[in-house]
């Protein structure tokens, strides 16, 4: 949840600053909590602005797989990069600042998107005990499915609250993060259910 990702931010998700209050609330209900934070060095690879000749949301390949190219967003230190104001989870434990290597995006919390550099959130959850995650934020389609994919492949097990959540949709990525999910096992529930429905290790 971060300036950038909101209306009027350099990569604004439609309607993201929609679900902080959701976010604060759930929160709320959780010993555990994890933030990301996007937190690119200027030039960051990701940019379109880095590539001369392209344009945002244009795909290219990058030496890991395909990249799609971002505006300039979450500049480590400006505002953009900070945390919603409306943010209220003071309880937070840990913030995973990601896409910190100028060559490598970073969606996932867990790992960068050459799929095998660690963030060590996958170290940090396991030590502690927990079994799963819930997972809600901006953007559905990229930070979030990431997210979710790569804590299934660790075994974790994974809930996205989907109204917790908003999608930015690029070339059909909508479409594509729901059919991974159902694929893998993703449960995608709202809000408002009862969250004691999906088990006893709530708050853990
Ligand atoms: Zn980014």
């Amino acid at each position: 949840m971060q300036h950038d990702f909101c209306p009027g931010g350099a990569l604004a998700v439609p309607r993201g600053d929609e679900i902080v209050p959701t976010v604060n609330r759930l929160a709320a209900n959780f010993r555990t909590v994890v933030l990301t934070q996007d937190w690119h060095p200027a030039g960051h690879l990701s940019f379109a602005s880095a590539h001369p000749g392209k344009s945002p949301y244009e795909i290219i390949a990058m030496p890991y797989g395909a990249q799609v190219l971002w505006p300039d967003h979450c500049v480590q230190g400006t505002r953009g990069a900070a945390f919603h104001g409306g943010l209220d989870i003071p309880h937070a434990g840990l913030v995973i600042r990601k896409g910190t290597d100028r060559a490598i995006d970073s969606y996932s919390a867990l790992y960068e998107n050459d799929r095998t550099t660690p963030t060590g959130l996958t170290g940090y959850l396991r030590e502690r005990g927990i079994e799963r995650l819930f997972v809600a934020g901006l953007a559905l389609d990229f930070c979030v499915r990431y997210s979710a994919e790569d804590a299934v492949r660790e075994g974790f097990a994974v809930v996205v609250i989907e109204d917790a959540c908003r999608g930015i949709d690029v070339a059909g990525s909508m479409a594509a993060t729901r059919s991974s999910f159902a694929a893998l096992g993703v449960a995608a529930i709202a809000a408002r259910e009862p969250v004691a429905a999906t088990g006893p290790r709530i708050g853990s």
